[in-house]
This record gives C-alpha cells, sequence and structure tokens, in this order.
C-alpha cells in the first residue's frame, strides 16, 4: 500500500466515525507521526496532499524541518528535554507534550527573544502510569493557571498517551476521561478558546475510539507510515 492510499484510508475512517457519532470530521486533525521515517516519506505524503506531521525527538525533527517546505507543519509529541527548550520553541507549530511549569517557563524566556508566541498542549499522564511523562491529573488545574501567566504560551488543550492496556476497549475510559477534565478546565477558563477546547487522544490502534471519545487531534503513524526502522 503507498502512503497515499494509507492516508485516504485513514481520512475516510476518520469521517465516517465522526459522522457516526454526530461530529463534524472537519473538527479532527490528522497528525501524520512521520518519527524514524524518511524525509521522502513525508514528501509522499505533502504530494498527496497532507502537511501535518509528528515528530518525536528534537534533533531529527529539526533536521526535517529545515529540509521540508513551509508547508509543513510539525506538532512536537516527544518528551521535551528542558535543554531543547530553544529548539522547540523555534521550530514547531505546536508542542504537545509540555508537563511541567519550568519547561514551559523556559519555552516562554525563548519565545521573548524570538518575539514568537506557541501553541502548546498539556500532556496528562492520565492513567497515572509510572512509566509515562504527563502532569497528574490532579495537578493539571494547577499547571494551567501557573503557565497562563506567561505571555507567549497558549494552552489550546490537553493530550494524552493511555497506559497500554490487553483489554478490548482498554483506552476508551482514558480517553473519556481526558475529555471530561479538559471540560472542567474549560468551564473554569484556563484554555486560550475554552469553547474550541484541543484533545490530543488516539493513533493507530485506537483512533477511532478516541474520536467517539471527543478527540480534535489523532495521532497517527504506523498505519500510514508503515513500520518503524529500529532506533539506531
Ligand atoms: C509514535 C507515536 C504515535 C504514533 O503511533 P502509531 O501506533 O504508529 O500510530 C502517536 N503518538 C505518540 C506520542 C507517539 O510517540
Amino acid at each position: 500500500m503507498s502512503i497515499a492510499s494509507n492516508l485516504a484510508e485513514i481520512k475516510d475512517s476518520i469521517a465516517k466515525t465522526a459522522r457516526s457519532c454526530g461530529r463534524d470530521p472537519q473538527d479532527i486533525k490528522l497528525v501524520a507521526v512521520s518519527k524514524r521515517h524518511s524525509i521522502a516519506a513525508m514528501q509522499e505524503a505533502m504530494e498527496a496532499g497532507h502537511f501535518l506531521f509528528g515528530e518525536n525527538y528534537i534533533q531529527e525533527a529539526v533536521l526535517k524541518r529545515a529540509e521540508l517546505s513551509r508547508e509543513a507543519k510539525i506538532h512536537f509529541i516527544g518528551h521535551v528535554q528542558s535543554n531543547k527548550a530553544k529548539q522547540a520553541s523555534e521550530h514547531f507549530s505546536m508542542v504537545e507534550t509540555v508537563d511541567r511549569y519550568k519547561l514551559a517557563r523556559s519555552l516562554n524566556k525563548h519565545l521573548e527573544r524570538l518575539d514568537r508566541t506557541l501553541n502548546i498542549l498539556l500532556q496528562v499522564n492520565i492513567g497515572n502510569d509510572p512509566g509515562k511523562s504527563g502532569v497528574a491529573p490532579e495537578k493539571t488545574e494547577e499547571l494551567l493557571r501557573d503557565i497562563a501567566g506567561l505571555s507567549r504560551i497558549r494552552t489550546l488543550g490537553l493530550m494524552t498517551i493511555p497506559p497500554k492496556s490487553q483489554e478490548h476497549d482498554g483506552a476508551r475510559i482514558h480517553f473519556r476521561n481526558l475529555r471530561l477534565l479538559g471540560e472542567e478546565l474549560a468551564a473554569r477558563e484556563l484554555f486560550f478558546d475554552n469553547n474550541a477546547v484541543e484533545l490530543s487522544m488516539g493513533m493507530t490502534q485506537d483512533f477511532t475510539t478516541a474520536i467517539e471519545e471527543g478527540a480534535t487531534i489523532v495521532r497517527v503513524g504506523t498505519a500510514i507510515f508503515g513500520m518503524r526502522p529500529p532506533l539506531p
């Protein structure tokens, strides 16, 4: 299967799922997760009319950003080490994985120097999974309030990676909980736009479930680009 036909199939599946639960397919953005895949593969996606990508590794993402035309937009979806805040502030249309104040403050400092604003999501460890990054659900409000004081950062919503589960439909409860948390925080007017809170959740295995539970951004890699090459 080609990248173009995989993309067409995923977009069709997104649209069908959205309509089946009474949502507008336009309200769901597809982030094509291209980590460890080649620039040529990304260009193939662009030739098929897809321009939004997700990357996990700063160095790889910055290299790709430099090679791709300006039409390409990259969401950073990997862990951001504090010493990589400068690069993270400069090269991406969104950083989905802010999970601590120190990082946000560091991003803000670099954004001031660059005279730039940055859209972010807060990564929430919604399943309280000890192996995962992300702010604890009960600490999310405090982090949002702290970040609201940083003038160059706009918090558009929440992102999560649920714990791995062997159970059928195991991710659904976590997706639902992320949506409920988003609704609670929006009711307190803590986001940049409280009428359009972004929820980034769902990957190849479970993006349709995530859409049923309210995802506005799904992050799909394998189903578009195939298996990832191993880490070097
Ligand atoms: C790799 C990755 C994805 C894509 O996963 P697939 O199973 O290949 O679709 C999505 N989100 C994050 C945060 C990832 O690291």
